[in-house]
């Protein structure tokens, strides 16, 4: 509510909501939907020049709001936000859907994410709660779901084509998300989330594509101005908010407070001075959850030793003797994704420097073999199988 009045325009249910296109919403089925396509643009200009002035409220329909007076760009300067658009939108309301509208096996997809919770990397807080909690899962678990689990965990419990058009979603987000792949593949992602929108009326019905299902028609826009997803998700924000929660020690005057914390806290130098973990992960080969990982000269690999120190370690490691996809549509999950199914372990031990080693995997084994996901906030590198 306080977005809206600060920008000045419609709020995500009114017919001229969207904030990237001037394509006007219908009512159906008692809620506003949208087409499956992007209508004109709209541009910092036009939004100033007022060109559409339904998109606008009252009084801003004549006028500034407090943002735009500030000079901010309307249009090019608020993208839309990942966290609210992807996960808690179109990830929570596809899931519900499956439930309620589809055959799908909710016990054997809860009997599998129990069977995850011990394969959880480190670098997860923990495993998704069950489906049957899902109206009270977090952002991050229909994240976790989305960009890793569900592929796995919905395989076999849906029908063919909801995994396929599951899988849809999970490639164009990944896509999106990855610091390798979100420029040089942004036009494969787009055409992919544009089928998963065309396919989302077609499977669900047309009075179901709503603001944030066609939100994800103007998402690889918004990584050419601001790179990966996790850019301008709010996931940054909303964690500040954990730092922020811990300074307040009552509940009146909680601005004053959290002003003279944060003045205590920087005349006494706290700030900033954490050392960045960006790109940093954990190997420890004694926890069979943190232990596969990529290796720039192995491929797929499974540590089990390290000696050394932690800049010039040397990694023991058994390598996978052959790797194949896991899909092949939308498209190759190997060589698109690095996403691996890998076969067993060579018996012979390799010796590496621990810097070879470039990002790290979700490993869940699968019918005798290593569903291997690479974990994304890691990935610089390119994908080889
Ligand atoms: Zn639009």
């Amino acid at each position: 509510m306080l977005l809206i009045e600060l920008t000045g325009v419609q709020s995500h249910t009114g017919k001229s909501s969207c904030s990237k296109c001037d394509q006007i919403g219908d009512y159906k089925e008692r809620r506003v939907c949208f087409s499956k396509q992007i209508k004109n643009l709209r541009t910092d200009l036009s939004f100033k020049n007022r060109n559409d002035r339904s998109h606008h409220i009252t009084p801003f329909k004549f006028r500034e709001s407090i943002l735009e007076s500030g000079n901010f760009k309307m249009v090019s300067q608020f993208p839309l936000d990942p966290m609210h658009l992807v996960d808690l939108g179109v990830c929570k309301m596809l899931l519900q859907l499956l439930i309620k509208k589809s055959n799908i096996n909710v016990s054997k997809i809860n009997e599998k994410i129990t069977f995850l919770s011990n394969l959880v990397p480190s670098e997860f807080g923990r495993i998704c709660r069950s489906l049957d909690d899902i109206n009270i899962w977090k952002a991050t678990e229909f994240r976790q779901f989305l960009l890793y689990i569900g592929i796995f965990v919905l395989k076999d419990c849906v029908s063919g084509d909801h995994y396929y058009h599951f899988l849809l979603l999970h490639a164009g987000i990944r896509l999106l998300s990855c610091k390798k792949s979100y420029s040089s593949e942004a036009n494969v992602a787009q055409q992919i989330l544009e089928e998963f929108v065309d396919l989302f009326g077609n499977i669900y019905g047309d009075h179901l594509v709503n603001y944030n299902i066609h939100g994800l028609l103007h998402l690889t826009e918004c990584t050419k101005l601001y790179g990966p997803l996790d850019n301008f998700s709010a996931y940054k924000f909303e964690n500040h908010m954990q730092f922020l929660k811990k300074l307040i020690n009552k509940l009146n005057k909680i601005l004053q407070q959290l002003h003279l914390r944060l003045e205590e806290r920087n005349s006494a130098d706290f700030s900033c001075n954490k050392i960045s973990k960006i790109n940093s992960f954990n190997i420890d080969y004694k926890k069979e959850k943190d232990s596969y990982c990529f290796s720039k000269k192995l491929g797929p690999i499974k540590v089990i030793g390290m000696a050394g120190e932690s800049g010039s370690a040397i990694v023991s490691a058994h390598c996978f003797f052959c790797v194949e996809s896991y899909f092949q549509e939308p498209l190759e999950s190997s060589t698109g994704l690095g996403i691996l199914l890998a076969n067993k372990l060579d018996p012979q031990l390799f010796k590496i420097e621990k810097d070879y080693i470039v990002y790290k995997y979700f490993s869940i084994p699968h019918e005798g073999k290593f569903l291997l996901i690479p974990i994304l906030h890691h990935l610089f590198h390119e994908f080889s199988n």
